[in-house]
């Protein structure tokens, strides 16, 4: 017996085959294993390590590979290098980068997304994200923006549900309260805590980005505006005709209906100051809505968008930076945790306290009358 490397036949070929440098057994070669291999697309260039193993050199990539003579001579070899390379390929198709197979399951591989965190997904699972049909979402990132998001409301994503359902996290309130809680809820901020008794319906509210048209008379209008239930009833809210269509293009979730009105107030404003051209003047709509402004012209959408965007970014600002001390301070609830007590003292609880408002909403109003702290917003915003 002697050592020797494949390479050495071709210097095209990789060493990186199953476990080279391999070891040449001195039997014979015979003829119609050659011719087996040839047929079946390999070069059949040595025998090695036993009397049952063959190398193979690819004649597509030239990469060499060890087989059983018996898969030679009773089925198809297939080249482990020519794989990868399908791999690879459809990693770059799906808009990862190939980082190598998964030492822990045959079927999976290693890729790097744009965002840079690694994940690992089974091959097929991949040629479907090449194809359009599924997305590899990246768990890290997803993470990140659960996380984001509970904190809107005042609560810390701690991790998944102890219980195991997939729709479920494990979340702990600004007042120090941990509870599962569906992810579908947080997102919208619809989660009472069981701890302190802080109720959702008195709290979230939403900046929305609407999409009218009245395809009668042609027209076609973005509306920007705040509720604490944009999907439902807005139709009828707007006296809009019945063939007028309403799409919600956007929602951004807020703390509370009282933020919610103040933002919304704040981008019309600076939306009149830097862009008046985008504004619809009252008259060419008035046939068709009851309301007097937040009326945008179509070719605005971008500006509206990005208004949204630096809100949303604002809020989560204002979720990070006050999680330390809300988590910190003592609940502060009835002993009997009673809800209607603890909304009596809104603010108490409210994680948004420090984010700046303008003086005219800073009175919350009671409970169950958020949104209308104030006429103005009442007006504009129901
Ligand atoms: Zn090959
Ligand atoms: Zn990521
Ligand atoms: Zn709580």
């Amino acid at each position: 017996m002697s050592k020797t490397t494949c390479s050495s036949h071709d210097t095209r070929a990789p060493l990186s085959a199953t476990d080279l440098p391999l070891v040449i057994h001195h039997g014979e070669l015979h003829a119609h294993w050659v011719e087996a291999a040839r047929s079946k697309g390999f070069d059949l260039i040595a025998r090695i390590r036993d009397r049952l193993h063959v190398a193979l050199r690819c004649q597509t990539c030239g990469g060499v590979h060890v087989a059983r003579h018996s898969v030679v001579m009773n089925a198809q070899p297939l080249c482990p290098h020519c794989i990868e390379a399908r791999w690879r390929a459809t990693a770059i198709a799906a808009g990862l980068t190939w980082l190598g197979r998964n030492p822990d399951h045959r079927h999976y591989g290693r890729y790097l997304p744009p965002c840079g965190h690694e994940i690992r997904r089974q091959f097929t699972f991949v040629e479907r994200v090449a194809s359009g049909v599924v997305s590899a979402r990246c768990e890290t990132c997803l993470v990140h923006r659960e996380e984001a998001e509970a904190l809107r409301f005042g609560w810390t994503r701690l991790g998944r549900d102890p219980q195991g359902n997939p729709n479920y996290r494990l979340y702990r309130h600004s007042c120090g309260h941990e509870q599962r809680i569906a992810r579908a809820n947080l997102q919208w901020g619809q989660c009472d805590c069981a701890g302190c008794g802080q109720s959702w319906t008195a709290k979230p509210s939403f900046i929305y980005l609407l999409d009218i048209r009245h395809p009668q008379t042609k027209r076609h209008y973005p509306k920007l505006g705040y509720s604490s239930r944009p999907v439902k009833r807005h139709k009828h809210q707007l006296g809009l005709p019945k063939d007028a269509e309403v799409e919600v293009l956007r929602v951004v979730a807020m703390p509370t209906g009282h933020d919610a009105c103040a933002r919304e107030k704040a981008a019309h404003a600076r939306l009149k100051r830097a862009h008046p051209e985008a504004l619809v003047p009252h008259p060419e709509y008035a046939d068709i809505m009851n309301v007097v402004s937040e009326i945008y012209q179509p070719e605005a959408l971008p500006i509206l968008h990005d208004t949204l965007d630096r809100i949303e970014a604002e809020v989560i600002d204002a979720a990070h930076n006050r999680t330390p001390d809300a988590i910190s301070a003592p609940p502060r609830t009835g002993a009997d945790g009673n809800p209607e007590g603890a909304n009596n003292i809104p603010e108490a609880h409210t994680p948004a306290a420090s984010v700046p408002r303008v003086p005219a909403t800073s009175n919350p109003g009671p409970p169950g009358q958020r949104g209308i702290a104030t006429r103005s917003c009442a007006a504009t915003g129901a």
